[in-house]
């Protein structure tokens, strides 16, 4: 009986895989990749056109001999690596490991791990395509130049294991470049106005916003003006001027990305990226179902792409018709923007593998995690098959003299795919609806004014979920690196997490200021954008993947010799204090930690004491008359206090100054170039005199 061997990434696919093709197949696995570059060195020659040199993964030699004394039994050599470019390289790698050239070897791909997939792709094999493998090499390549190639400069200039990533330095810069805008950001007074009105047969009182005069849309930006309009408008009459009626349509979802996933997990259940990705890998590769056995419940969770299959709309249109009824099925098919390229063509959104796997029949064969990812992705396929929802609209003008004040309202006329999902990002929809029963001739009676002072308000710090978001607008994301860029980010102490924001902490600060000064092209996001969009090129065929390693190495070498000039023309020496080690004497040196800035004794290794570096700002305590020193949360953020801390509480975001607010005489910030007023009620604005 012929013999064929399949070989898979993940050892966890093994035994599923086993047990749907039966006794002729063995199953195993190459555990992730088996040849890398060399890490003792860049691993590829400028000299010889960029060849890469490839060696045995150091401890993946057992591995390697077991698989190829599998090799040497079987007839036929199936490489079922993960369908994308870093699987497609791994199962290229495998034939020169395994010196499969004279072998009969196919290349098959799966989207789901089910016994219906995994036997069709047996009947579809091809070849490896190559243009998956080189766009996989010319990443791995441009990322190692980057790293190998800047990392040592930052080594020498701030300290040793610190390291520049391609696309890491960018997510990294524009961290603190939100980070900066909201430092320097100064709110801006505005009032809003609403007014409450009785009308008949109505329960509460109609509320109408302030919306301008009968001239257009007006912004109250002071107390003055406010008090203008509601003295005006003592006494006069509100009445309806018009009223407009419609329906709007809510849009069913797209079924889920690794991008929308990651986001929506976030929102919804709470997840950290990279839970999102290795709760989702387990249920890809495969849970034990009570009653099924071993199957894959979603299908790849690396992908770009909204596409579904003509199988899985099938399935869809059948579950929704006949639980839900007729109206309730999308039309026409819900399949998202047609991606371009043969790339995305061959990928599809992310979706349960089998849409009968309902997450509440199944909840006990999972764990909690996997069941909330689970149902997350299963309602929201479903719901992206499902009719748009639609709901009736009243709008509503009111104007008293020549002010204009507006109302509007919705209810739902059908729920359509919202009987089953509701993203995190809808607002709960108000249940009661007061405009409902309004005409042009309802008498309306002047309850009462409520009115709000407001302070515009910054740009929010960024959350794992809206980075995500804005590296994938800014196209500099893709699906396999969301999540490992997060990664090292936070791995390297360069930024940290409180709550869900996240904050650039000292070391990425003086990281990324380096890269800006030295390395630009690497922190420009339309550098980063274009390049990813090359390699997209590589994968479709349209760019040959050397000319793209070609082009960017010269400028990154001279970007690398210029930086490295400049290191030596400013010599580096750790910065000494005035603080005397109290243990032996010696003036203690600033150095730099994971924490970010600390006082060691050069006296190291005899002496090896070393303390917080307090750094003071050179103004006295508002609260005690201390000294303000910048000092860093638990988690590594900067923030300024008292030297006297614990027995002085003062603390402040923004830096203090000396100067004192003419208004009401608390002590002023710094924003940018401007002073502010550190106190809430007043915040005064002072242009800095310069
Ligand atoms: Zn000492
Ligand atoms: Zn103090
Ligand atoms: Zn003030």
């Amino acid at each position: 009986m012929a013999k064929n061997l399949v070989i898979v990434e993940s050892p966890a696919k093994v035994h599923t895989i086993k047990k749907f093709l039966g006794s002729n197949y063995e199953v195993m696995a190459s555990q992730g990749h088996v040849r890398d570059m060399p890490k003792s060195q860049l691993g590829f020659d400028p000299e010889n056109d960029f060849e890469p040199k490839y060696i045995t993964i150091r401890g993946k030699g057992e591995l390697l001999a077991a698989l190829r004394k599998e090799v040497k039994k079987a007839d036929k050599i199936y490489l079922a690596t993960d369908p994308d470019r870093e699987g497609e390289a791994i199962s290229w790698h495998l034939t020169h490991a395994l010196n499969l050239q004279d072998k009969k070897v196919y290349r098959i791909t799966f989207n789901e791990i089910t016994k219906t997939a995994v036997k069709n792709s047996l009947k579809n094999p091809r070849e490896i395509d190559m243009d998956l493998v080189d766009a996989q090499q010319a990443r791995r390549m441009l990322d190692r130049m980057v790293g190998y190639k800047i990392s040592p400069l930052l080594w020498a200039k701030v300290k040793r294991g610190l390291s520049a990533g391609r696309v890491q330095s960018v997510a990294l810069r524009i961290i603190c470049d939100r980070e900066k805008e909201i430092e320097q950001f100064i709110p801006q007074e505005y009032y809003t106005l609403d007014v409450l009105l009785d009308a008949k047969d109505a329960k509460k009182p109609i509320v109408a916003k302030y919306y301008g005069d009968t001239s257009g849309k007006k912004d109250i930006s002071d107390k003055e003006s406010l008090d203008n309009i509601m003295s005006d408008l003592k006494g006069a009459d509100f009445n309806i001027a018009s009223i407009k009626r419609g329906t709007r349509e809510k849009k069913a979802p797209l079924p889920f990305t690794t991008s929308t996933m990651q986001q929506e997990a976030s929102k919804a259940l709470n997840f950290s990226i990279q839970k999102t990705m290795s709760v989702a890998q387990q249920l890809y590769e495969g849970v034990s179902v009570k009653g099924h056995g071993t199957i894959g419940l979603i299908t790849y969770l690396r992908t770009d792409s909204t596409r579904v299959s003509d199988e899985a709309r099938a399935a869809a249109e059948q579950f929704i018709t006949g639980n839900y009824g007729q109206e309730y099925l999308s039309a026409p098919v819900n399949t998202g923007k047609k991606n371009n390229g043969k790339v995305q063509d061959a990928h599809e959104a992310i979706r349960p593998a089998n849409i009968e796997m309902i997450p509440s029949e199944i909840k006990e064969s999972l764990t909690r995690d996997q069941f909330r990812l689970y149902q997350l992705v299963w309602k929201r396929f479903v719901a992206s098959q499902m009719a748009n929802a639609v709901y009736d609209t009243v709008s509503l003008n009111v104007q008293a003299k020549n002010h204009v004040f507006t109302a509007s309202d919705s209810s739902i006329k059908f729920d359509g795919f919202m009987m089953i999902y509701v993203s995190a990002d809808d607002e709960a929809e108000s249940k009661t609806h007061p405009l409902s029963k309004l005409t042009e001739d309802t008498k309306l009676g002047f309850n009462s004014f409520e009115e709000k002072q407001h302070f515009t308000q910054p740009a929010p710090h960024f959350t794992e979920a809206s980075l995500v978001k804005t590296l994938e607008e800014l196209g500099i994301g893709r699906p396999s690196t969301y999540s490992p860029t997060i990664t090292t980010l936070l791995k390297r102490h360069y930024i940290t997490k409180e709550a869900k924001n996240l904050f650039v902490t000292e070391l990425g600060e003086v990281v990324n200021s380096i890269m800006e000064a030295s390395f630009p092209i690497i922190v420009d996001d339309k550098f980063t954008a274009n390049l990813e969009l090359l390699l997209d090129g590589v994968e479709e065929g349209t760019v040959e993947w050397k000319s793209v390693v070609r082009n960017f190495y010269p400028d990154l070498e001279k970007a690398v010799e210029v930086a490295e000039e400049e290191l030596a023309k400013v010599e580096i020496h750790d910065e000494v204090t005035d603080v005397i080690c109290e243990e032996c004497g010696r003036n203690m040196v600033i150095k730099f930690g994971p924490h970010g800035k600390f006082l060691a004794c050069p006296g190291f290794p005899e002496c090896r004491n070393t303390k917080p570096f307090l750094e003071k700002i050179g103004v006295p305590c508002p609260k005690c008359g201390g000294d303000v020193v910048i000092r860093k949360s638990q988690k590594g953020r900067k923030f300024f206090g008292c030297a006297n801390h614990p027995e002085c509480d003062f603390i402040s975001w923004s830096k203090p100054t000396t100067e004192k607010c003419p208004k009401c005489g608390t002590y002023m910030v710094e924003k940018g170039n401007k002073l502010v007023c550190a106190n809430d009620d007043c915040r005064f604005v002072e242009n800095q005199n310069k």
